[in-house]
């Protein structure tokens, strides 16, 4: 059975999606920031299956293993909670809602652009699942696994497959070349300050 595409896919597939949405709405960031925000669009696009029984980084980590349980119960194992609308919209609300309450104001602004690249992240992760066998259940609580194209099976992305190591990554990777070479005064202005 497929359950979900490997990080490393969601990590390329986010950071193609961050860029895209950047050729679009540039900004300067500064060299220090802009590294952050590439790096919390990366780990926004692996939080979503923190709630996954194979994710073992967090359960190698001291105190995971309970981490990880309550996550998992929480959620509703995986690919519900994390993955549906509500569940999208209550994390980002929860969060931002640490920062203003509980963070210096004087950092209010890079802290939410780093909310924003971690939400861009975090987004492309259930919206590249719907593309994948088991789809995703965009509208947890109700019980129904979204999938594009709804069609034949092979259609869709086999996980961990042949197809998606070498021609889904693969041609993630050429896109990504395309997209920064094509807009490389964007990714410039990104680090300027
Ligand atoms: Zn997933």
């Amino acid at each position: 059975m497929i359950v979900t595409m490997t990080g490393t896919t969601h990590q390329l597939i986010a950071l193609l999606a961050a860029f895209w949405i950047l050729t679009m709405y540039p900004v300067s960031l500064g060299p220090v920031l802009a590294i952050i925000a590439i790096f919390a669009v990366m780990i926004g696009a692996v939080t979503p299956d923190l709630d996954h029984p194979a994710t073992n980084i967090l359960k190698r980590t001291i105190g995971g293993k309970l981490v990880h349980r309550l996550f998992t119960a929480f959620s509703g194992g995986h690919r519900h909670f994390t993955h549906g609308l509500l569940g999208i919209s209550a994390i980002y609300f929860f969060l931002h809602w640490i920062i203003v309450q509980f963070l210096q104001p004087v950092y209010h602004p890079q802290l939410l652009t780093l909310l924003y690249a971690f939400m861009i992240g975090y987004i492309s992760h259930p919206i590249a699942d719907t593309l994948t066998d088991q789809g995703v259940p965009w509208l947890w609580p109700i019980a129904w696994n979204i999938k594009i194209p709804p069609g034949p099976e092979e259609v869709r992305v086999t996980t961990e497959s042949f197809v998606e190591i070498i021609l889904l990554r693969g041609s993630l990777l050429f896109a990504l070349a395309l997209l920064l070479s094509s807009h490389w005064s964007v990714l410039v202005l990104l680090f300027a300050r």
